[in-house]
């Protein structure tokens, strides 16, 4: 697919949904071959019915692995996702909700569990942004509304999964690159997207007696629901970047199969900066 360097003008509601926008970003690269790197795994996806989630959840499928999916509501979504990761030859368990609440986490991953027979990969990527220009634009609901979608569900699903996890087994967080080189719109998305990189540096120094890895990808600008659902103009998106475009979704979940795999399992507490250029440390 030639990759867009503008978009036409569109807006949406939070969450976003992916069959509505123009372009449809791309979900996987054509003539990417599996290599069975997860055969037998299986993997819970938050957010996986659209955007990065769903493109983690199909390449997941081609390398072999079943998957479980959570989404706030976008039924549409997530009966496509279905389709695609069951066309990959993977089974595909939808869990709608919202993984603001605990024990619905210790649903999610339950549920994973008893339909796909274990949990090997959890992927925390839900989240939500509310861009503000000022402090006094982030009201309190707004700041809790985001923390508790964008990491405190992190704490909750990693704790529910871990009981189940074994030697090998491996998380991986989705952080931004909003929090390396900050964001003047975005204070307290990109705060907590810093939370998660603490996160998971720290879980991976937990952990590792367990033999159980921590990572995450660091995204810039990505063609996703998310971002007509929430920023105003969305023509010139991705243009400040040295490659000069927005990436699509395929480009970015490939980071999230060589971190569940044992591609990488000397690597743990890093993140992957999948952002066009933009040079960050960490
Ligand atoms: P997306 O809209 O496709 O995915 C976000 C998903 O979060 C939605 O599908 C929605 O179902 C889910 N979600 C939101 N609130 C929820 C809740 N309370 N309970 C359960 N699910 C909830 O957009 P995306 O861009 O693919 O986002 C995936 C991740 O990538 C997010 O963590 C986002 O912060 C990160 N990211 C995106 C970009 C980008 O430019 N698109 C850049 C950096 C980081
Ligand atoms: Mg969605």
């Amino acid at each position: 697919m030639k990759k867009p360097k503008t978009f036409k003008p569109q807006s949406q509601e939070l969450p976003g949904q992916q069959s509505k926008m123009v372009p449809e970003p791309e979900v996987i690269r054509q003539g990417y071959e599996g290599a069975d790197k997860l055969r037998g795994k299986v993997a819970l996806i938050t957010g996986g019915d659209s955007g990065i989630g769903r493109s983690v959840a199909v390449y997941f499928a081609r390398e072999g692995a079943n998957v479980a999916i959570n989404y706030l509501n976008e039924v549409k979504d997530a009966k496509d996702t279905q389709k695609m990761v069951e066309a990959e030859g993977g089974k595909c368990v939808l869990i709608k909700g919202d993984i603001r609440s605990e024990s619905f986490c210790k649903k999610v991953v339950e549920t994973t569990v008893k339909k796909l027979g274990g949990l090997n990969i959890l992927v925390n990527n839900a989240a939500v942004q509310f861009p503000k220009d000022s402090l006094d634009g982030i009201s309190s609901k707004q700041l809790l509304e985001t923390f508790e979608t964008n990491i405190f569900s992190f704490f909750h699903l990693s704790k529910a999964a871990l009981p189940h996890f074994k030697d090998g087994d491996t998380i991986i967080n989705t952080s931004s690159v909003t929090t390396y080189r900050g964001s003047e719109h975005l204070v307290d998305y990109a705060s907590t997207k810093g939370a998660i990189v603490g996160f998971t540096r720290s879980l991976a120094k937990m952990l590792a007696p367990k033999k159980i890895r921590v990572n995450g990808v660091a995204p810039g600008p990505i063609w996703t629901p998310l971002i007509p659902a929430t920023f105003d103009d969305v023509t010139k998106f991705g243009q400040d970047t040295a490659l000069g475009r927005a990436g699509q979704p395929s480009e970015v979940a490939p980071a999230y199969v060589f971190l569940a795999s044992e591609d990488s399992s000397y690597i743990t507490g890093q993140f992957i900066h999948v952002n066009g250029g933009e040079i960050v440390g960490g």
